[in-house]
């Protein structure tokens, strides 16, 4: 591994004033992604900024029935939450989802939502992979990519976002809380994650002199369910396939409210906005969700070995939507 120096940041102002002083260091939050890929040699800062010492631990409800969600709590912290577990299922089960106890509590919000792709050639030092090295070629387009995009990629990157988290705060209309040089500025989820186009280098929209502090989670309209359901190869411990964080209302049989973000297909957390907007005003029935998956899944460009994926997500999306209607109904 290369030589690193390592700092605790003594606030969110020297933090940022760290990231600034030197493009090549990075924060750290309870290290289980980025300390893995640079003992893989994937990635390599000269500096580490340990943020998790900062007061960012909290988690409170707002005047206005959000919940804020600070960038240093712990995944298991966020999990068990009463009112996350209460109001936000959706969330509890997609974080409950992922990785092991032990890593969730290890992990912090921030470092979920900045946690790099599980493609195998990115997390190879030896191989070549425009996210990791820019031009020097994707060697998933045409070898290992069966757990890879089939909505969004490029000709550049055909990556997925792993976080399973990040698939229901985009549901979730999620509002990320960052600080920079220039002070602070709030950002929709949906506008942090990007597609890969010609720079997959870059996950996200935040720069490197910035850092998030905090998540609002609006609080949900009266009457609305929700959940998160993954496929994945095995029972724990494992990325998903596809999965699917959804939220629903239904009112006299018709759905009034749909939120639908997809995981495990494209190089950010997928919100089908094609399939919610065909839902409105429809019939809460598995017919209909399946005519509107299949609607959003027109987009869908597989590849070789992960056309399986099709499929998977009109099954999946259907299955959890009738479920969740059934629920709205017996409530
Ligand atoms: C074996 C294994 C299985 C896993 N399975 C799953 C799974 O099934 N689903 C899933 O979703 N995840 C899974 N994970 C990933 C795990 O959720 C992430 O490693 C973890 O959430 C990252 O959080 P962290 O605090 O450790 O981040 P770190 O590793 O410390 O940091 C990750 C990135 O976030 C940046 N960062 C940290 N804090 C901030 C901040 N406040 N603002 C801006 N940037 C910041 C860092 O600079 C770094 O780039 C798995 C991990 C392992 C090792
Ligand atoms: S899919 Fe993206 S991350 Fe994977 S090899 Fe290609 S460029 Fe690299």
């Amino acid at each position: 591994m290369k030589t690193f120096a390592y700092d605790v940041a003594t606030d969110v102002d020297d933090a940022v004033a760290r990231l600034g002083a030197d493009p090549d260091s990075a924060l750290l939050g309870g290290g289980t992604n980025l300390v893995d890929l640079m003992k893989l040699g994937a990635a390599e800062p000269s500096s580490l900024i340990d943020v998790t010492k900062l007061p960012l631990g909290e988690i409170e409800v707002a005047g206005d029935g959000a919940l804020r969600v600070g960038a240093a709590v712990t995944n298991s912290d966020l999990a068990v939450h009463p009112v996350v577990r209460s109001r936000y299922p959706v969330l509890s089960r997609a974080v409950l989802s992922g990785a092991s106890g032990q890593l969730r509590n290890m992990a912090t919000t921030g470092g979920n939502l900045f946690q790099r792709t599980r493609c195998v050639y990115f997390m190879d030092a030896s191989k070549p992979c425009n996210k990791r090295n820019p031009g020097s070629g994707c060697p998933a387009i045409e070898g290992e990519h069966r757990n890879l995009a089939i909505l969004g990629a490029s000709d550049h990157c055909v990556a997925t976002h792993p976080s399973d988290m990040a698939v229901a705060l985009t549901a979730l209309d999620t509002v990320v809380d960052i600080t920079g040089p220039h002070g602070q500025h709030r950002v929709p989820i949906g506008e942090l994650y990007r597609l890969p186009g010609h720079d997959p280098d870059l996950d996200t929209t935040i720069g490197h002199d910035e850092i998030v502090t905090a998540l609002e989670i609006p609080a949900l309209p009266a009457g609305t369910v929700s959940t998160y359901r993954k496929v994945r190869d095995r029972a724990s411990y494992a990325f998903a396939l596809a999965s699917v964080a959804a939220v629903l209302r239904v009112e006299d049989g018709q759905v009034t409210e749909a939120r639908i973000a997809l995981g495990g297909v494209a190089h950010k957390p997928w919100r089908a906005i094609t399939a919610e907007g065909e839902l409105l005003g429809r019939l809460a029935r598995p017919e209909v969700f399946r005519e509107a998956i299949d609607l959003e899944l027109k987009a869908a460009k597989p590849l070789r070995d992960n056309v399986f994926k099709i499929p998977l997500v009109r099954n999946l999306v259907t299955q959890t939507l009738t479920e969740l209607a059934r629920q709205e109904v017996s409530e």
